[in-house]
């Protein structure tokens, strides 16, 4: 039997990565997805490939217009939302002197702000369609230790995963069950940025971040979004029910590294 047949998910920063690999799989299970992305274009055209039981809606996390007008469109669409997955961040890597507020204040806006209203306006929805639901917010291995050139993100992760405690135990009351995944090091377009900004700041030759990266994960490679489906499947159906405000590292053992 598919695992979430008949269930509807929101996942935000689906156009591409991750929450794109998430749309995927949770199709094959049987949901019907929504690709919620800023990059509208793009996730429209991937709505168009993943074909029926896909659809795109335009969504900025930082607008509470945007975030209310997404939920409305989806659910006249495919019906009341069952599951949301928190997805859509952005990176940011800078030494500590050089860290600018504004930098800090969008990153804060969209990774923490983002995946706080995005919970509180699909809990209300939730809420107020009478269904239980299940919420799974994207934090990271970086939530749960310091690295050097990687401070505010780290901060916004380690704030993703408070919030999944916090708001896991307030809304189980409701029916609504929020869990977190915590993935180590994940292969995708990132990563272009990433390596680029440490062959500038660590003197790395091209490639050369990405390829150590790898070679650390006691798994052996690094990971794929494709590692983290099966977490992402299994917290959002029925049978992870009685799990409440956890987040699981899903990461080939790096984070114990
Ligand atoms: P990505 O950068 O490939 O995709 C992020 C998506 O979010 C993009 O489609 C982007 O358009 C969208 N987005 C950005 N700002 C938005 C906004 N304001 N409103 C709506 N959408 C917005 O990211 P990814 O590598 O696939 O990572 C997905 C999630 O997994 C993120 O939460 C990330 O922090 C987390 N994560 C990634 C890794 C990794 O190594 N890739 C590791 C740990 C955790």
């Amino acid at each position: 039997m598919r695992r979430l047949e008949g269930k509807v998910a929101l996942i935000t920063g689906a156009a591409r990565g991750i929450g794109l690999s998430f749309a995927e799989a949770y199709l094959r299970e049987g949901a019907r997805v929504v690709l919620a992305d800023i990059d509208h274009d793009r996730a429209q055209q991937e709505a168009r490939r993943l074909g029926v039981g896909a659809l795109a809606v335009a969504l900025d996390v930082t607008r509470q217009d945007s975030i209310d007008a997404a939920i409305s469109e989806a659910s006249e669409a495919f019906g009341p939302i069952d599951i949301l997955i928190n997805n859509a961040a952005i990176f940011t890597a800078a030494p500590i002197v050089e860290i600018e507020r504004a930098d800090t204040a969008r990153v804060f806006d969209i990774n923490v702000n983002g995946t706080l209203f995005m919970m509180q306006a699909v809990a209300k929805h939730m809420i107020a369609n009478g269904r239980r639901g299940a919420i799974i917010n994207m934090a990271s291995q970086a939530g749960r230790r310091g690295e050097p050139l990687v401070a505010v993100y780290c901060a916004s992760k380690a704030a993703v995963i408070s919030l999944t405690q916090s708001a896991g135990l307030n809304l189980i009351s409701h029916g609504i069950n929020v869990n977190a995944i915590a993935p180590g090091v994940v292969d995708g377009e990132h990563w272009e940025g990433v390596d680029a900004f440490f062959a500038k700041h660590e003197g790395k030759a091209p490639g050369q971040k990405k390829r150590e990266v790898g070679e650390a994960v006691p798994f052996g490679r690094m990971g794929t979004a494709d590692d983290l489906t099966g977490m992402a499947i299994f917290l959002a159906s029925d049978e992870a029910e009685y799990i409440v405000a956890q987040t699981y590292n899903v990461d080939g053992g790096n984070w114990m590294s």
